[in-house]
């Protein structure tokens, strides 16, 4: 079936609740959700992931966001990410590390590995996204993680403004994410230019 797909992270949140909700009745004998239930994903998964000697690494991908290398312990990561994706991003890989260390990393789409857990890289994919997110809405797990990794803390949306209000530089808050190269940068803005210099352009 087509919707299946459909890759977690390109998913709004009340279609990628609603699937996550119907893999449980579909799959509801897989094993994975009592990992899930019996290990949840927080403040401890960090310290234990940080413990176990995992490191992030930048690469210069084009279209992926983050990769996760059991072997050498290592999340690759995409250069240049900001804000919320940055962040969410993050919090997907800490996910898989996570419950990678308990037995299953829950491969999804792009991986080379198959978790054998029952459900497709794609289900896998929306599970370890709807985990991600939720705990990325958490302002303290939002503050833990962006301070143990030593990333920019970054304000964009309520839950980034609790975990960092009174740690911000807030000149930063005059760059907006629709303004960087991961959006679409072809809106003309006219308060940058001229009109004459606008349709020089077209
Ligand atoms: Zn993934």
């Amino acid at each position: 079936m087509i919707e299946d797909w459909v890759q977690g992270h390109s998913l709004d949140w009340e279609d990628l609740d609603c699937r996550v909700n119907r893999l449980m009745e579909v799959h509801k004998r897989s094993k994975v959700w009592s990992m899930i239930d019996d290990n949840p994903f927080g403040s401890d998964s960090i310290d234990d992931i940080c413990s176990a000697g995992w490191e992030i690494h930048y690469k210069e991908f084009r279209r992926t966001m983050g990769i996760v290398m059991p072997k050498l312990k290592s999340i690759l990561f995409k250069n240049n990410l900001n804000g919320y994706v940055r962040d969410v991003t993050l919090f997907h890989e800490l996910v898989h590390v996570h419950y990678g260390m308990r037995g299953d990393y829950l491969y999804d789409a792009g991986s080379e590995f198959y978790s054998g857990n029952g459900l497709n890289v794609y289900e896998n994919g929306q599970i370890v996204e709807w985990i991600a997110r939720k705990s990325r809405a958490n302002p303290e797990m939002l503050g833990y993680v962006i301070e143990k990794f030593g990333f920019e803390p970054q304000i964009y949306d309520r839950a980034s403004f609790l975990a960092f209000n009174g740690l911000i530089d807030f000149e930063k808050q005059l760059s907006f994410p629709f303004q960087s190269e991961e959006y679409p940068n072809d809106i003309p803005l006219f308060m940058d230019r001229t009109f004459e210099e606008f349709e020089e352009d077209f």
